[in-house]
C-alpha cells in the first residue's frame, strides 16, 4: 500500500485555523492515517487486510491496552503562530521537531496577545497556578486590558528605537515581552500528539494554551478519525485512580463510606465530581 491521502485531511491543508486573537494552526502535511494504524499493527501481528469494523476495532483495543506504538507511525507537521508565554508552555513537549522564527534573523512584528475582556479574571485563590473561573467585572477588565495595550506599545517603541540606533536584532529584542507572537513548524506523532492534547486540553492547563490545543485536536480527527474517536471515548474525559482510589470506590459502591480522609478524601472526590480533561 501506498501512501496514505485522506480526502477530509487534504481539504483543510494549508488552511489557517484562527486561535486567540492573532495566532493560528495549520495543517502543513501528514503521513499515515487510520489505514497506517493498523497495517503496523497487522505487521507486528503477521495478519492481512480486514472490514472497516474490525479496523476500527483493532484501533480501540489498541488506544485502551496502550499498545502505543502503531499510532507512531502517524505523523503532522502543523504551522502554528502563538504567544511566546504559550511556546515556552508548549515547547516542555520534547518528542516534536521544530523551527521557530528566529527574532536574531528577522524584525518581529508588532503583534501581541490581547486577551478577550472575558478571559481576563482574578488570581485564583485555591489554584496557585491559574486565575478564577468568572471574568473580573467589566469596568476593571478595561482598565486591564488598557494597561497591557499601553506597555505593549512602549515595548515596541522600545525596540523599534534600539533597531533604529543600529542595535543588533538579537539584542533589541530583549525588551519585548511574553506576549509577543512567534510562529513556528512543530512535528509530531499522534501517539505524542495525543499526550499533548490530552495534558493541554486539560482544565489544569492554561486557557492560552487549551485553546490551541482543542483546535490540533479538530483538525489531526480529519486525518485519523477513527482513533481520534477512541481517544475521546478512553482518554478525554477520563481519570487515574491510584490503588487506594480503587478501594475506595469499591467501598463507595458496595455502599459504605469510602474510607479516606483530608486531602485524599478531597482528590477522591473531585475525581468523581469533576472527572477528567475535558
Ligand atoms: C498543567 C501543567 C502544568 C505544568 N506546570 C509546570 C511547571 O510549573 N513547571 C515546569 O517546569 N513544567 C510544568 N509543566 C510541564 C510538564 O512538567 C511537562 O514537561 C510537559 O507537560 C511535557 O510533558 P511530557 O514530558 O510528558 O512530554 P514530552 O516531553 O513530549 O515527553 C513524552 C514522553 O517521552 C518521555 N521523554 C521525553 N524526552 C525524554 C528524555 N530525554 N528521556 C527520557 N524520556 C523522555 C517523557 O517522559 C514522556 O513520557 C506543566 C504541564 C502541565 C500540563
Amino acid at each position: 500500500m501506498g501512501r496514505c491521502v485522506v480526502a477530509e485531511a487534504e481539504e483543510i491543508l494549508d488552511k489557517a485555523f484562527p486561535v486567540l486573537d492573532k495566532g493560528f494552526v495549520r495543517l502543513v502535511d501528514y503521513m499515515g492515517s487510520d489505514q497506517r494504524i493498523v497495517q503496523a499493527a497487522r505487521v507486528s501481528y503477521g495478519e492481512g487486510t480486514k472490514t472497516h469494523r474490525q479496523d476500527a476495532g483493532l484501533i480501540d483495543y489498541l488506544l485502551r491496552n496502550e499498545h502505543t506504538s502503531p499510532f507512531e507511525q502517524v505523523v503532522f507537521t502543523f504551522h502554528a503562530k502563538m504567544p511566546v508565554f504559550v511556546a515556552r508552555q508548549w515547547v516542555r513537549h520534547r518528542t516534536a521537531r521544530l523551527n521557530e522564527i528566529s527574532g536574531r534573523y528577522s524584525i518581529m512584528a508588532e503583534e501581541f496577545y490581547e486577551p478577550a475582556m472575558e478571559d481576563v479574571s482574578e488570581q485564583s485563590e485555591d489554584n496557585k497556578q491559574g486565575r478564577k473561573n468568572e471574568p473580573m467585572e467589566k469596568e476593571r477588565a478595561l482598565k486591564v486590558l488598557g494597561t497591557l495595550k499601553e506597555l505593549h506599545g512602549k515595548a515596541y517603541e522600545g525596540y523599534a528605537a534600539l533597531l533604529e540606533e543600529g542595535t543588533a536584532r538579537e539584542l533589541a529584542r530583549v525588551v519585548l515581552p511574553l506576549s509577543l507572537y512567534t510562529e513556528w513548524y512543530w512535528q509530531i506523532d499522534l501517539h505524542n500528539l495525543f499526550r499533548f492534547i490530552q495534558l493541554r486540553m486539560d482544565a489544569h492547563a492554561q486557557r492560552e494554551i487549551r485553546a490551541y490545543a482543542l483546535v490540533m485536536r479538530d483538525i489531526a480527527a480529519k486525518v485519523c478519525p477513527l482513533a481520534f474517536e477512541s481517544f475521546n471515548r478512553h482518554v478525554v474525559g477520563g481519570v487515574r485512580f491510584s490503588g487506594e482510589e480503587m478501594r475506595a470506590l469499591k467501598r463507595r459502591l458496595a455502599g459504605e463510606e469510602s474510607g479516606l480522609k483530608g486531602r485524599a478524601a478531597e482528590r477522591f472526590e473531585a475525581k468523581l465530581k469533576d472527572g477528567g480533561s475535558q
